[in-house]
């Protein structure tokens, strides 16, 4: 590893390697070349995989440090375009994958530096990527750790002083080099040693994506990913639901709750019970994968219609809980092949009471629902 303090050696002109960096000179040495390493995290996305190639255009050794929370997938489906596997492949970097799972949950029950416009942390969110790229920087003797983030790309986390915060506070000021926009930036430590060739890094800012697809354009990147568009805790509809969770979870919320999310309709029934309801098969199946033993699992079964969960969040009081077992019925009938007024047989399952009821029931109508949707 090259140390940061070490000087600018001194090359003799014959000594000078020329690179194929235009008509700039690069001042390392290939000896320095050979040794120097970054962490890149990598997303998967286009931006961060063109700082890769920026650095690796330098010379410097690139492995890569890919973080997967609850709330993304790397093949989510969402249209993101984030393979971050076939990224780091067709790149050929070593690649590491983290999950951070309930340690993300704890974070965003309670984040230091708040919510963007949805339930995203961002810069939490950021801290926690920065905290496991510089474990892995530190693990291989890496001299940086880099990223695609742009100058203002997002108004939460991309801004100098939000920058400047998660630099703080991991304990990483001067080592995280932006490649896209680090001419706009005050420059890292590698920059001022000389290590890394300033002139030929970016000035990229905002949300336009020309100088990306500019980028692009030069490393030949085929058909590149479309802008990610911000994970699913940016989404208003998806913030509602994690709020619902957060304000109505008596302990911490399970990833199981978190997966549960992602899918199906959402109904609040009161603060210590929802209910989800399939909106199509491939839907249905994972709820019949998600469903736990105190979940009250209902399934119309004279007519084609979802798979629900009934979930409590505390044991329920069994007064109560009639009735709140008869509204999901309804509701889940609400979304069956049913017309108004006439009664259908649904089955009920609770695993943990090892019992299985047939109940025949009447579906509710479109005023009731809507009062209980989240
Ligand atoms: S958009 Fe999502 S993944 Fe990105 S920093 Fe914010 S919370 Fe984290």
């Amino acid at each position: 590893m090259i140390p940061y303090n070490m000087s600018k050696p001194e090359l003799k002109s014959e000594e000078k390697t020329k690179t194929d960096y235009d008509d700039h000179d690069d001042p390392r040495s290939d000896k320095q070349k050979d040794k120097i390493k970054a962490v890149a995290l990598l997303s998967g996305g286009l931006d961060s995989q063109l700082a890769v190639r920026m650095m690796k255009e330098q010379g410097i050794e690139v492995e890569a440090v890919a973080i997967k929370t609850p709330f993304c997938d790397f093949d989510c489906g969402k249209g993101c375009g984030h393979k971050v596997l076939e990224v780091a492949t067709e790149l050929d970097i070593n690649l590491k994958t983290v999950y951070l799972g309930k340690e993300y949950l704890t974070m965003l029950k309670n984040p230091k530096y708040g919510y963007g416009s949805g339930m995203n942390p961002c810069i939490d969110c950021r801290m926690m990527m920065y905290e496991e790229a510089k474990k892995h920087m530190e693990k291989i003797g890496a001299s940086f750790v880099i990223t695609g983030e742009v100058l203002h790309q997002r108004p939460m986390s991309q801004n100098s002083n939000a920058l400047s915060i998660i630099e703080k506070n991991t304990d990483m000021e001067g080592k995280v080099l932006r490649p896209l926009s680090a001419k706009l930036m005050t420059p890292t430590k590698v920059e001022s040693k000389g290590i890394i060739n300033r002139s030929l890094l970016g000035s990229i800012r905002g949300r336009s994506r020309r100088g990306q697809l500019d980028l692009a354009t030069k490393y030949g990147v085929m058909d590149p990913p479309n802008s990610a568009g911000g994970c699913l805790l940016t989404d208003p509809q998806f913030s509602k639901r994690v709020r619902d969770l957060f304000e109505h979870e008596a302990s911490e919320p399970s990833l199981n709750d978190v997966d549960l999310l992602k899918i199906g309709r959402h109904f609040r029934l009161d603060s210590y019970s929802k209910l989800v309801v399939g909106r199509n098969h491939a839907e249905n199946e994972m709820l019949l994968s998600y469903c736990e033993e105190m979940d009250y699992l209902i399934q119309p079964i004279s007519i084609p219609g979802p798979v629900s969960i009934l979930r409590f969040s505390i044991k329920p009081d069994m007064r109560k809980h009639k009735k709140l077992l008869e509204r999901s019925i309804k509701i889940t009938l609400r979304y069956s092949d049913t017309v108004q007024d006439c009664f259908y047989e649904v089955r009920i399952v609770n695993k943990k009471r090892n019992w299985t009821k047939l109940v025949s029931s009447q579906r509710c109508d479109n005023k009731e629902v809507e009062l209980f949707r989240i």
